[in-house]
């Protein structure tokens, strides 16, 4: 609404300034492509630009010193005069681009001499400052410069800005009256500030690498949040690929690697989600359910429970006195699966699912990224005994990273659950 608004006050209220103003810019640049807007960490670091680099344009029909140009145009870019007279005269199109990839002081040495018909323009050249860092994440750009993946996809309409516009007036005959050109400048794409902390980011990155050299798993994430915020500080992945260097010859693997599995992938997150069953029973004991165990509460230290006619055991052995005579904070810390039946059964099943409802699993949690994916519940009133004796330690359910890790948050600080 508000673009329309100022394209209309340009156009038709200012009209009479702006022409004025707009042909003598026009004149020089042709700087209709917006820039992208950049993408930068919590504290201002650059996560994602654009490196300006300039081309050059001639418009043969505005020329008025053919030779003069030539001669300008080869001595300052070192260009064959005999082959750029064949390129300016031979045909007639709108725009001959004559070089790229320049720096601005070469452009500003070209506009000293005030030539006609010679223009140009800024190519905005994405540039990913931390290589790989951050890669799913950040996601990347099709080679027309639009959002791919990550937040350059999710963001692509507030960073991309609106391009400029040359309206030309034409005679009856459709051509072209170039003096008669109402300019409409670019409005350069919004910068976007994450919540990430690059120096976290990269003490993960490098620690991720240690770890894949040392146990060559397929792959490994790490996921930072903050507790009492829920703020994303660092999300790390590997394998991964150099963002200036996108392996675009090979989409399967660009899609493999380039994939934010901490957002787009379930797993069952087995013992990492016995937190939650502690969180519920420490949260029901308090609030005087007496189906909740108390915290000195010593554990029956049997290896195994025996549930809907099925065994299920610890991961370990309950030999020579291990893992013997728990309480919560020991079972935690032992890992002990059976003391988690007992409390995902003890607590029953409608308990059970209002605490993982409530940690928000089954859902997503809105963080901004497309296509995030929700986990998998089983349905509660499909739930036996057996299903649920094993949500107790993280089995017959399927989370996300980032729901788990939010989740945590809440369980931690205090019961507030914040939307990552
Ligand atoms: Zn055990």
């Amino acid at each position: 609404m508000f673009i329309l608004g100022k394209l209309f006050s340009v156009t038709v209220v200012k009209g009479g300034f702006l022409r004025a103003k707009a042909i003598d810019q026009w004149t020089r640049e042709l700087p209709i492509k917006a820039k992208r807007g950049d993408i930068v960490d919590k504290n201002g670091v650059l996560l994602a630009g654009s490196k300006g680099t300039y081309s050059i344009y001639v418009r043969p029909r505005c020329v008025t010193d053919i030779e003069g140009v030539i001669s300008v145009l080869g001595k300052l870019f070192n260009l064959n005069q005999d082959k750029l007279r064949e390129k300016l005269t031979k045909k007639v199109t709108s725009e001959i681009k004559i070089i790229g990839e320049l720096e601005k002081s070469k452009v500003n040495e070209l506009l000293d001499y005030e030539l006609s018909g010679v223009y140009y323009s800024i190519d905005n050249t994405r540039v990913y400052p931390l290589g790989s860092a951050l890669c799913q994440t950040l996601g990347y750009l099709s080679s027309d410069g639009t959002g791919q993946s990550g937040l350059e996809k999710y963001y692509d309409e507030y960073l991309k800005g609106v391009n400029g516009e040359i309206i030309y007036e034409s005679d009856l005959t459709g051509t072209d009256l170039s003096q008669n050109a109402t300019y409409l400048p670019a409005t350069n794409g919004f910068n976007i500030q994450l919540t990430i902390d690059s120096e976290i980011q990269l003490i993960c990155e490098n620690q991720l690498a240690r770890a894949v050299a040392e146990y060559s798993p397929k792959s490994a994430q790490v996921l930072v949040l903050e507790p009492s915020t829920g703020k994303i500080l660092a999300m790390a992945q590997q394998p991964s690929y150099d963002l200036n260097e996108i392996p675009r010859d090979d989409m399967e693997y660009l899609l493999k690697v380039g994939r934010n599995s901490l957002i787009l992938d379930s797993y069952e997150p087995g013992s990492t989600f016995k937190v939650i069953t502690a969180s519920a029973n420490i949260e029901e004991y308090n609030r005087g359910n007496k189906k909740a165990f108390s915290p000195e509460y010593i554990f029956n230290s049997s290896r195994y429970r025996i549930v809907g006619g099925r065994k299920i055991k610890c991961w370990t052995t309950h030999a020579n006195g291990k893992h013997a005579n728990e309480n919560l904070a020991m079972a935690l810390n032992n890992s002990c699966n059976p003391i988690f039946v007992d409390i995902a059964l003890s607590l029953g099943k409608s308990t059970m699912y209002s605490y993982i409802q409530n940690f928000n699993f089954g859902k997503p949690t809105g963080v901004d990224f497309q296509g995030e994916a929700i986990g998998m519940l089983v349905p509660e009133q499909a739930v036996t005994d057996g299903d649920l004796a094993r949500i107790g330690f993280g089995q017959t359910i399927a989370v996300t990273p980032i729901q788990l890790a939010s989740a945590v948050c809440a369980a931690v600080n205090g019961g507030n659950y914040y939307q990552p």
